[in-house]
């Protein structure tokens, strides 16, 4: 398969397009075709060299995507060839005490999608079935693979660890980041009232469109 590769820390002139093995799903895999993959900073972190997550070059980066399940591996019974899915961004181990409470999130174990492991700037990824989340026909590629990192990190703040309820008043800095629009649009949706801030007007024009009571 074609990817975009890197086997030296640096800036984007080390980004390279190239060909690896295409991969084989083991037991409990699916191989993913991806149709979308979402951009994050923590690419460019990698890609530089000050992120200390140990990897192996050549890398491919790329933390979040989308895509149509195109291969099952060994007891692979939840999914079928074809289904719309975008993958889950923390590969967990399901084993250690973390996971076993429920907060895989803390896996002790976890390995990232483009940062410990290969990523989505590929034309095809592994992901463990359980990680392949499906996505309904009105949610495009595109919008699948770049709601997960800013949506699962705003829902985890607002939500899991949050409490958010109706009547909340809400108070979201640097509303023009990815996170802070989909905490935005999550507190609205909750029938929350939401006060934003931002560095240029700009920003806070589209957090008003988007829906923020007071900027
Ligand atoms: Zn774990």
């Amino acid at each position: 398969m074609k990817a975009i590769l890197f086997d030296e820390f640096g800036g984007p002139e080390v980004l390279r397009f190239g060909e690896v093995p295409d991969p084989v799903p083991g037991p409990g895999e699916i191989l993913v075709k991806l149709k979308a993959s979402a951009l994050n900073h923590v690419d460019i972190d990698v890609r530089d060299g000050v992120s200390r997550f140990n990897f192996v070059m050549p890398h491919i980066l790329g933390i979040e995507g989308a895509g149509v399940v195109a291969g099952l591996g060994a007891g692979v019974v939840s999914h079928s060839i074809g289904d719309r899915v975008a993958v889950s961004y923390i590969r967990t181990c399901d084993n250690c005490e973390w996971c076993n409470r429920g907060q895989d999130n803390l896996c002790e174990n976890r390995r990232l999608f483009g940062e410990h492991i290969p990523g989505t700037y590929a034309q095809m990824m592994l992901a463990p079935a359980s990680h392949c989340l499906p996505i309904p026909e009105n949610l495009s590629f595109a919008d699948a693979a770049a709601s997960l990192v800013a949506f699962g990190t705003a829902w985890h703040g607002l939500v899991a660890r949050g409490g958010l309820t109706i009547g909340d008043v809400v108070l979201i800095h640097s509303i023009g980041s990815g996170v802070a629009s989909a905490a935005l649009q999550i507190a609205k949706s909750a029938g929350a009232t939401v006060i934003g801030t931002a560095s240029t007007d700009d920003k806070l024009e589209r957090a008003k469109a988007d829906g923020a009571d007071f900027v």
